[in-house]
This record gives structure tokens, sequence and C-alpha cells, in this order.
């Protein structure tokens, strides 16, 4: 049983920058993911895009967006479950809650605040009837961990960024490397779209275009897939086959938890401290819903700074909070580090 105070559901912007201010107040939290890396829609959806509206930055990449996050919360030491989806939540005779993963990591906290912005992302899956019987036994819809392709032969199905990023990474990890895409054209960075060519070009990765992925065979695990190009079978034997035609996000098994829903999206009390119909719940990002509501990053900050103030409340019953600004209280990390302004130098001039 993992122990906190706050339990936060989504390492997106919001519940990454949730636990630095959590930590101002002492709190600890722990964070779920579906998805095997922090960052939310900024690192699965745009990482290499521009973002012009975050107070203080003229611009910032949304991946350098996450990595910033994430260096600024790690003096508060959060711990991380990633790649387990928030499946069910129970709420004990104290008030606290018990929320269970779909591998069935068990998670006790103080308070949830739920930070899953759209919804936990599920991959498209391409239409292919048995598809379901080779998954986890040759289908991997995501690159978990790279190494498990070392040396085995893989195709990779899809024409975006993530489908040319893991041809190029996996070429060199995989002994056999397959691209296949419906189009001639891909829709990705221009240079990653460029060092594919050339890892065709020197016979490093096979490229099949415009093609298709119709037919998945094997026994126990995939052995191997057809692939329709041109009107022409195709069948190639694989140990792997990866499609990586993008995720759908999809609300999940929150919608089963007793929250107010609207809209797929969870309905909270903004006068006051974002919190749901069920106390000790609160929901913050783009995951709720309220008079006003605007789904952008910075309003996802001021939510879950508000939202903290509240659970303080809760965790610290009867003590009183006043505010302190950084500049003058500076930060006390949970590993030990303090940072603060330089102090004023009282001196006499002569
Ligand atoms: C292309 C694009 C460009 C954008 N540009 C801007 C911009 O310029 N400025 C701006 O302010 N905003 C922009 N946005 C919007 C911005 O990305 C969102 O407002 C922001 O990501 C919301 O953050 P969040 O932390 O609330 O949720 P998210 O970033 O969506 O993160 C939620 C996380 O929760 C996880 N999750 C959900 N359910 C579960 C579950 N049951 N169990 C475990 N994990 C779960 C998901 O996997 C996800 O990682 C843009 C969005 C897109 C798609």
């Amino acid at each position: 049983m993992i122990e906190t105070d706050i339990l936060i559901i989504g390492a997106g912007p919001t519940g990454l920058f949730m636990v630095f201010e959590a930590g101002l107040l002492k709190m600890r939290c722990h964070i779920i993911d579906a998805l095997p890396q922090p960052g939310g829609q900024l690192a699965e959806l745009y990482p290499k895009k521009p973002i012009f509206d975050i107070p203080g930055y003229p611009s910032v990449g949304a991946g350098e967006l996450v990595d910033n996050l994430m260096e600024q919360i790690k003096q508060f030491e959060p711990g991380f479950t990633l790649n387990e989806v928030a499946e069910t939540i129970e709420k004990l005779e104290d008030g606290t809650f018990i929320v269970t993963t779909n591998r069935g990591t068990k998670h006790h906290a103080k308070a949830v605040a739920i930070a899953a912005g759209l919804g936990s992302f599920e991959p498209r899956k391409p239409e292919l009837p048995n598809i379901a019987d080779f998954e986890e036994k040759g289908v991997e819809y995501f690159v978990r961990n790279p190494e498990l392709f070392r040396d085995k032969r893989i195709v990779i199905a899809g024409g975006g960024d993530s489908a040319l990023d893991w041809t190029i990474y996996l070429a060199d990890v995989a002994s056999e490397v397959t691209l296949v895409h419906r189009r001639n054209e891909f829709r990705g960075a221009l240079d990653s779209v460029e060092k594919v060519q050339e890892l065709k070009k020197i016979g490093k990765i096979n490229l099949i275009t415009p093609a298709e992925v119709v037919e998945i065979q094997g026994g126990e695990r995939l052995e191997s897939v057809v692939l329709e190009k041109e009107g022409e079978k195709i069948k190639i034997d694989t140990d792997y086959l990866i499609p990586l035609f993008g995720l759908t996000p999809k609300l999940g098994p929150i919608a089963n938890w007793g929250l107010e829903i609207e809209k797929n999206a969870i309905k909270v009390n903004n006068a006051l401290d974002y919190q749901t119909n069920i106390e000790g719940i609160y929901a913050v990002g783009d995951i709720n819903t309220y008079p006003g509501k605007l789904k952008l990053i910075l309003c996802g900050f001021h939510e879950a700074t508000l939202a903290c103030q509240s659970i303080y409340q809760r965790v610290n019953p009867g003590k009183k909070y006043i505010l302190k600004y950084t500049t003058v209280s500076g930060i006390d990390g949970f590993d030990g580090t303090r940072k603060e302004a330089e102090k004023a130098v009282v001196k006499s001039i002569d």
C-alpha cells in the first residue's frame, strides 16, 4: 500500500504543479498516470511545439515545460505509479481513500485530486478482428521499454511523429525494422522524415508505402503480418507489430466513481476550492467543468493552487495556514534542500 497525503490522478502539467503547491504546504504527493512518462498532453501530443501563453515564458517548448516542472517538484520527492490506470476508489470511514489501479497497485491518501485532463489516453487500434488475441503477445501499442525489442524483428505501422521517432530509435535496437504507412507522405517533423529516408537508403530499415496491415497471424504469439500494397499482398514474418495510430482520450473508469459528470467533465464548486460532489475528491485542470471554465495550462495551475489550500485543512485539521511568499519564506524541500533569497545585509554607512 502506497501512503500519501494527496493522491493525484494524472501527471499532466496540472498534476505536476500541484506537487509543488502541496510541497509548500508540507504535504506529500503521489501521482498515478496511465502513460509511461509524465507530461500529459504536452508529452504525448505536442512535445516539440512551442507554447506562447505560459506567464513569464515568451515561448517554451511543451517538452521543455514538462522537464522544468519535473525539476521544480524534484525537491518535494513525489512518488509515481506510471503505466497504470486508476480504476477504483473506496472512501473509508475516516474520510481517507484507497485508489486501486488496473494492475492492482493500492494507494491510501487523505485527499484525491483528479487531474486527468481529457481522461486516460487509449491507443487507436487497427481494425483487425483478431488483434486482441495477440495484445502483449507480439502486438504492442506503446514502446514502454525499448529493450523488449532488442534483436527482434519488428513492424511499425503509422505515419506520425511517434512512428517516425520509434523507427529511428529502434533501428539500432531491433534486428529488423519495417515501417508501414498507408500514404507515401508522413505527418511528422521534417528532420525525422529525412532521417527515416536516410535509414531506408542505407538498408537499415524497410519502408513500405502506401500499404496497410490487413491480417495478423500466429499461434500462441504473433508470427507474421500480411500487408496490402496497391492490391498486392505481402507477408512479413515478425516478432512484434507496433501500431502507432495515435491516442484517443477516454474518461474511463473515473466515470463510475459517483462523481457529477457534465459533458465528459467533472463538475466542481469553482467559487471555493474545486472540490467535487464527493468531499475529499478534487478535480483540477482540463478534467473539470464550472461556469467560465477555460481548458488552459495556466488555469490548471491556478486551480491546483487553490485546491491545495483546501486540502491543507483536511490533512491538518484545526491548523491555521498563513500564506507566505516563497521570496520571503524560501523553500524547504523534503529532500533536505533549502532555497532562499539572499538576505538583506544590515550594515551601517559611516
Ligand atoms: C495540440 C495542442 C496544443 C495545445 N496548446 C496549448 C497552449 O498553447 N496553451 C495552453 O495553455 N494549453 C494548450 N493546450 C491545452 C493543454 O495541453 C491542456 O490544457 C493541458 O494539457 C491540461 O493539463 P492537465 O494536467 O489538466 O491534463 P493532461 O495534460 O490531459 O494530463 C492528464 C493526464 O491524466 C492521465 N489520466 C487520465 N485518466 C487517468 C486514469 N484513470 N488513470 C491514470 N492516469 C489517467 C492521462 O494519461 C494524462 O497523462 C493544447 C492542447 C493540444 C492538444
